[in-house]
Formats: C-alpha cells, structure tokens, sequence
C-alpha cells in the first residue's frame, strides 16, 4: 500500500468505520456508488473493485463492459450522516475507471476527461484554481414524503434570521460539509424564497470537482434528515430566480503565484488571464450544453433574473457572462463565469472551462473592452454596434454549438462526445413533444 493508502486504512481502523461506498460519476453527472464492507480496502487498493460497466449510463457498449475502480486515498472522508448510534460510521472514496480489456483509464470516466484538462494545463506551467457558489432550493415534502414546489420560508436575500428551520437545516448542512473537510467561506439566504447559496474555499480542479459531486449529496441526505427535499434544477420556479453555480478560475504557476494578476493593469488582469478569458467567450456557446445540461437550464438563462444571456464581461457588473470580480489580494485575481448551473456534471464542466481558456492563451487571443453598462437593456443594434452575441437558447442549439466545436470536442473526447450528444438529443426531442400546463392556459379556451 502507498502511504496515503495505509492512512486511510488506518482511519478506517481508529473511526470504526464498517462500510465503505466507493463511488464515481457518470457522462450525465449521476453519481454511482458500490458498497464494500471496510475489511475489503485493502484489496480495493490493491486490486480495484470489479463492476459491470454496461448498466452505467453512457459508459459502454454490453461487449466491452468490464471496468475496474481504483478508490482514491485523498478523497477518503467519513459521511457525516451516516453515523451510527453504537459509533460506528460509514465512509466514502471517490474513485477513478479503468478499462479492464486495456488495463489504461477509461475514456468514458468524466474523472479521467478532468485529469486530461489538469495535465494540458501542467505542460503549459499552470494549475487551475476554481472555487464554485452552487445555489439550491429547499422544498417541502407532501404526505408521501414527494418533493413539492412549496419553499420552506420567506426568507429574502441576506435575511439575517429567518424564523423558521432553513436557517437550521443550512447550518446542520454546514457542519456536514465542514466535518468532512469543506472550508465554507460563505452561505447566505438566496434572492428567492427557499432558495440557499454556500460557497465554499476554491482549490485545485480536481479537488473542486470532487467537492461539488459531495456537496450536492451532503445538502441533498441533510435536508431530506429534515423532512425537506434540496433540489440543484436549475429553475424549478417560473417566474423567480434560478439556481446557478457561478465559477471562480484563476491559473496559478508551478511557484505559487496567480498567474491571473497584473498590479499595472487596470482591471489588475495579466496578460494570460485576457487570453484565457478571451478563450471562454470563444468556446462559450459550445461549453453551455455542458455547463447547463437540462431541458430546464435554459429557463434559467434569461433576461431578468440576474442569469447571463450575453457573451460579453464586465468588470463591473453582474449581468455579463464573465466578471471580473474586485480583488484585494493577488491571490484572489480571477475571472467569474456565471452561466454554469448546479445540474452539471462538475468534472466535465470544469474540463470544459479549462480547455476553453487554454485554448485562448495558446493562439493568444485577444480579450474585447468590457462592458460597463446594462447589457440587458441593450436592443439589437447595440448589441450588434458592440459585437456581442448570445449564448444558445435551448438545450438543442447547445447541443450544436458543442458538435461544431474542435476543440471542446477533443477536450471531451470522442467517447464522452458522441455519448453525451445522443443522450442530449433524445432529452431535448423528447421535451419538444410534451405539451405544457403554460400551452393549455393559453390556448386551450382560446381556440
Ligand atoms: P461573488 O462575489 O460572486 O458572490 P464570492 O465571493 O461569493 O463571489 O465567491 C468567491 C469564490 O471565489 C469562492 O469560492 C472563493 O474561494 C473563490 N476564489 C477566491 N479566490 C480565487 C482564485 N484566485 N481562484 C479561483 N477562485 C477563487
Ligand atoms: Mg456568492
Ligand atoms: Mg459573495
Ligand atoms: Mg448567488
Ligand atoms: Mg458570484
């Protein structure tokens, strides 16, 4: 066993830990869990864990379906719910795929598609940073224990003591997190009622990636502790905002430094940090069907609920598809893209976001101005006069967007592509058939 092996092992041991999941995600962001008793660890580490690829979704075909998980010892962390009354515990690893008939990392592993993007950025001298502000409703349950659309509170934006349990079930959420090694910076009541955000401390992609696949599990099991159902869709209420994960990037090098922060700039952005901003407002109509990945995700994506629609940034204010947030420190230097949502598969989104801006700093491309006025009150000459276009309407033109671009294909790969696509096209042509309660209303008396 490596060191970092036999740690786990041994707090395996000292924990009294009985049960272990071993879990990974899935091209749609799903994540799966195989459960072995702690006795097994060793071996898991050792040997893997043997599963049948073929009922994954989008993993394999039935003929090439024997895949092997190979449990990371840094994502060791015990489930703060699960705790048992006679002190035993169960406990989690996160784990990455590989291909049995190859023995190599599975091409299919979202994990694997993140570690490609990591490694891109290596050989250019850099390591992303990205820190997330994932946002979610509570709901309450009916009789059956369902979840409804029926918000828990009344609470507003930065309602300081809501009188009822959301703040309650926020902070047993908090103390989840933080038991499992989160650092919560920030948590707040959202613009809409029921609505919760919690940021917590950025790190390395992976890490990050990791903890946003934890995250929404740790919110989902404590909120349903209290009879209540979280819920990541991106706009379970017309008419009210959605629930967005805005994300912080930056590029620090191999010494340390933000590579993202330039003292004599007037936005303190380096050079590199224009460039790869510039590739994220190239790739930004491909990265979408990524980043908001639902039928739903485009309800979000419209005028008027502080959700971007424009492919523009801003140094100064919030309706742009980038921003670049105030920074005191040159640690803190970075850019904010606004447009990922809390349905994403967190690994291939930040894939995504990272091949995009690696792709700006390699053909050097050139930021535009930013734009400081209220881009939603534009009309379409001026949005024309300034150059800005908008991101895609609908899950389907996403979908497009991705399949015509080179690059975010290959950062996907053509296996995570090709499934990830037909499963897009059959959600959205499955969508496009339903007849909705807003048609009914509107027609059904009328003609
Ligand atoms: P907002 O002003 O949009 O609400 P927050 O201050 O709530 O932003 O979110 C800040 C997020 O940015 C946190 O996750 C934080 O850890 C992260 N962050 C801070 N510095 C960096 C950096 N250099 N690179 C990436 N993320 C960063
Ligand atoms: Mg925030
Ligand atoms: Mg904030
Ligand atoms: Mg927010
Ligand atoms: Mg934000």
């Amino acid at each position: 066993l490596t060191a970092d092996a036999q740690a786990v092992v041994d707090e395996i041991e000292s924990e009294d830990v009985d049960f272990l999941r071993i879990q990974f995600t899935d091209i749609l962001g799903t994540v799966k869990n195989v459960s072995i008793p702690a006795s097994q660890v060793e071996k898991a580490f050792t040997e893997g864990i043997y599963f049948d690829g073929s009922s994954i979704e989008g993993f394999v075909r039935i003929q090439e379906s024997d895949m092997r998980l190979i449990p990371d010892p840094a994502t060791f962390a015990i489930l703060p719910w699960r705790t048992r009354d006679d002190g035993t515990a169960a406990a989690r690893l996160i784990a990455d795929v590989v291909d049995t008939s190859t023995g190599d990392r599975f091409v299919g592993d979202p994990r694997h598609v993140l570690r490609r993007a990591i490694r891109r950025a290596g050989d250019m001298g850099y390591t992303l940073n990205a820190g997330p502000e994932p946002e979610f409703f509570l709901f309450e349950e009916d009789e059956d224990g369902r979840a409804t659309t029926i918000t828990h509170d009344a609470g507003g934006y930065f309602d300081l003591a809501p009188k009822d349990l959301a703040s309650d079930i926020r902070r047993d959420i908090i103390y989840g997190l933080e038991s499992m090694g989160f650092e919560v910076e920030a948590s707040h009541h959202e613009v809409a009622e029921g609505q919760h955000e919690i940021d917590f401390k950025y790190d390395d992609a992976l890490t990050t990636a990791d903890n946003i696949a934890t995250f929404r599990s740790v919110v989902r099991a404590i909120a349903a502790e209290h009879d209540t159902h979280a819920t990541f869709m991106p706009k379970p209420i017309a008419g009210i905002n959605g629930s967005g994960m805005h994300t912080h990037l930056s590029l620090f090098t191999e010494g340390g430094e933000n590579a993202f922060h330039d003292e004599d700039d007037e936005f303190n952005l380096s050079e590199v940090a224009k460039q790869f901003l510039a590739g994220v407002l190239e790739h930004a109509p491909a990265i979408t069907a990524i980043c908001n990945p639902t039928v739903n995700s485009y309800k979000r994506l419209v005028p008027g609920y502080e959700a971007p629609v424009y492919i523009a940034w801003s140094d100064v204010n919030r309706s742009a598809l980038v921003r670049k947030p105030d920074s005191r420190t040159p640690a803190a230097s970075r850019i904010e893209l606004r447009s990922p949502d809390p349905a994403c598969n967190p690994y291939l989104a930040i894939a995504v976001m990272l091949h995009a801006g690696l792709d700006g700093i390699e053909r050097g491309l050139e930021a535009p101005a930013p734009v400081r006025e209220n881009i939603y009150e534009f009309d379409e000459a001026k949005r024309e006069e300034y150059g800005i276009e908008t991101l895609p309407p609908n899950l389907g033109r996403a979908v497009d967007a991705l399949e015509e671009d080179e690059v975010i294909r290959e950062a996907l790969g053509e296996h995570v592509t090709s499934k990830f696509v037909e499963a897009k096209r059959a959600e959205f042509s499955e969508y496009k058939t339903q007849v909705s309660q807003w048609e009914l209303d509107r027609y059904l008396e009328k003609f």
